[in-house]
């Protein structure tokens, strides 16, 4: 827990989110400024920093946080998805504790 990180505080419930789903390890709830009909973001409770501060011990985790994924997606009535983990500020990470962005809905998503 970081008292200063924005999604530490979603977690221990300091900020509410329109939460869509929370086990003992993880919560994701949708995001404050969606790119797409539907876009929520699967979070760790552990504070890590980016996926490039991961370690070995979080391998299971991050498992976990991807195959949370298509189940959140299809629960919120996607039939298909995007997921994006941005990492660095060069790599447009603007919250620095790690999260996967999942979006989709509406139109066919471009190609990147
Ligand atoms: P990133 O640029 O990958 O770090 O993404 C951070 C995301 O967090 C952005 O899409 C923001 O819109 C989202 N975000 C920031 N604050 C909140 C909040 N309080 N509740 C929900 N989403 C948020
Ligand atoms: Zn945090």
């Amino acid at each position: 827990m970081s008292a200063d990180c924005i999604f530490c505080r979603i977690v221990s419930g300091d900020i509410p989110s329109k939460k869509i789903y929370e086990d003992v390890d993880v919560i994701a709830f949708h995001d404050i400024h969606p790119i797409a009909k539907v876009h929520f973001l699967i979070v760790p409770k552990l504070h890590i920093e980016s996926l490039a501060s991961c370690e070995v011990q979080h391998q299971s985790l991050l498992g976990k946080m991807l195959l949370l994924a298509p189940q959140l997606a299809k629960e919120q009535g996607l039939a298909g998805f995007r997921t994006m983990i941005n990492t660095g500020r060069e790599g447009g990470q603007e919250v620095f504790h790690i999260h996967t962005h999942v979006f989709g809905g509406g139109d066919t998503l471009p190609k990147t």
